[in-house]
């Protein structure tokens, strides 16, 4: 089968040609309909985020169709199309059984390799799956605008969980980018809140406004804390950080009202200092979030198909373009989501 596989951390993509994978007992392997490409798979392929092992095949945004299964997989058929939820966990811990299964201290992602850990991913005509607890079936949905729910989607949807955002609270969204063009939606959508699009880029704010955002600022133009403290009155009732770095998440504390919640989401990196007894008056809470749980994407499933929330996929590469698609949203490009068809 054939693979772009990252074999050198800061290098380009390998086209390699490889042996198609076996099923395990639980497991089933697909053949690749689409991949959605994330920053992520672009920040681990640049040796970005520390700690990340090659070779490995990026691509955690995957929806294909049952090509082989093993022997103990039970419910499924060949040549059902199914999308991957991309965490893999252990199943039995404590986390895991109380629905938090994304924080079990067994996880292993797909389409990426960090100390150790992980699987080869979707940037090719086949992958392997290795348990069918992380499928779940998409069969007649739209395999491109359904596979960015996977990561897109999944995270966006848990990041506003986490916001716990009501109908009269005012949310700002930092990078409304792939992620951040979902969360508008669904901030709009199901839970009909005022949101402030904050980017550095005008076609992600004007894609951020045809997507029902209350108010649109380019950070690189106008200072978005006192734009958020005038429309207010007294700061954001939460801030959801995409891009997560020491500007914005500054930029994004200082913007809280009292009690206001801000989630950090974004991997860019950098430092937030925090003078600590002003977290006392203010009440506010700082909350990391990863990813979600394989409920948030049967949820999101739902939502889209009650036409709730849509990626807005903007640019398709053949698998052996995966670079192309690299360095174009590597330049900021990319508008919503674009994905590979292998
Ligand atoms: P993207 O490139 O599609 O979107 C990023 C957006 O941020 C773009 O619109 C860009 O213009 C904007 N931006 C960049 N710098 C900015 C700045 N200084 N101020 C305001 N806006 C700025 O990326 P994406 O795929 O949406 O991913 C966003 C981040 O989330 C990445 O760091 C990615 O690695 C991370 N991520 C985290 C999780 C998680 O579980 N927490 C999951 C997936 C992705």
């Amino acid at each position: 089968m054939k693979a772009m596989v990252c074999t050198s951390l800061g290098k380009p993509l390998e086209l390699q040609d490889l042996p198609l994978p076996k099923p395990s007992n639980d497991g089933v392997v697909l053949r690749v309909e689409v991949c959605g490409v994330c920053h992520s798979d672009l920040f681990h392929a640049r040796g970005h985020i520390k700690g990340t092992n090659t070779p490995f095949i990026p691509g955690h945004e995957i929806v294909g169709t049952i090509y082989e299964m093993g022997p103990d997989v039970q419910g499924f058929s060949v040549g059902e199309r199914v999308i991957v939820y991309p965490v893999f966990t252990c199943g039995i811990c404590k986390e895991c059984v109380s629905g938090l299964e994304h924080l079990c201290d067994k996880w292993y992602p797909i389409g990426w390799k960090i100390e150790g850990r992980g699987i080869d991913g979707g940037f090719a005509e086949y992958v392997h799956v290795p348990n069918f607890r992380n499928i779940l079936k998409v069969e007649g949905l739209n395999p491109e605008e359904v596979a960015p729910l996977a990561c897109a989607g999944l995270t966006a949807l848990h990041a506003l969980y986490e916001a716990q955002v009501h109908p009269d609270d005012l949310l700002v969204l930092i990078g409304v980018g792939g992620l951040g063009h979902m969360a508008l939606q669904l901030a709009k959508n199901l839970m009909n809140v005022t949101v402030v699009a904050v980017d550095i880029d005008e076609k992600k704010l004007s894609l951020a406004s045809k997507l029902g955002a209350d108010y649109v600022i380019n950070s690189l133009k106008e200072d978005p804390v006192a734009f958020v403290r005038k429309v207010s009155g007294r700061g954001a009732d939460a801030v959801i950080d995409f891009v997560n770095n020491s500007e914005t998440s500054k930029i994004a504390f200082q913007m809280l009202g009292r009690g206001g919640r801000h989630v950090f989401v974004g991997v860019y990196g950098g430092v937030l200092s925090i003078p600590t007894a002003f977290m006392v008056g203010g009440s506010f809470r700082l909350i990391g979030s990863f990813m979600g749980t394989r409920r948030h994407l049967m949820e999101l499933i739902s939502l889209y198909k009650r036409g709730i929330v849509k990626p807005m996929v903007s640019s398709k590469f053949k698998l052996e373009e995966a670079n192309e698609a690299f360095n174009k949203l590597e330049r900021g490009e990319i508008e919503g989501r674009s994905i590979l068809k292998p």
